[in-house]
């Protein structure tokens, strides 16, 4: 939850629910919702999807975060990308 909103925190937010938000995409330029945000509870962590294809790396630029801020817990980061099937990274 702690990541969630902290990403949530430093995007131009549209739409949000518990789970998943929908946000302006901070790494291409247009004015819809291109972002979605959402919550993966199976690594305690937050996927962020660009509709346009826009990569995590330059997401996370424009943010000023990194990888580690995508986990509630990022000590764990590690553990947890073995366990879980479904990185939050596409590259
Ligand atoms: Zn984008």
């Amino acid at each position: 939850m702690r990541a969630y909103l902290c990403v949530l925190g430093r995007l131009d937010v549209v739409k949000k629910s518990a789970n998943k938000a929908s946000a302006r995409c901070p790494a291409h330029e247009d004015h819809k919702a291109s972002l979605s945000v959402s919550r993966a509870d199976q690594f305690d962590g937050v996927v962020l999807h660009c509709h346009v294809g826009c990569k995590l790396d330059d997401l996370l630029a424009k943010l000023k975060l990194t990888e580690a801020d995508l986990f509630d817990n990022p000590r764990d980061i590690q553990t947890r990308l073995r366990r879980c099937r479904r990185l939050p990274v596409h590259r």
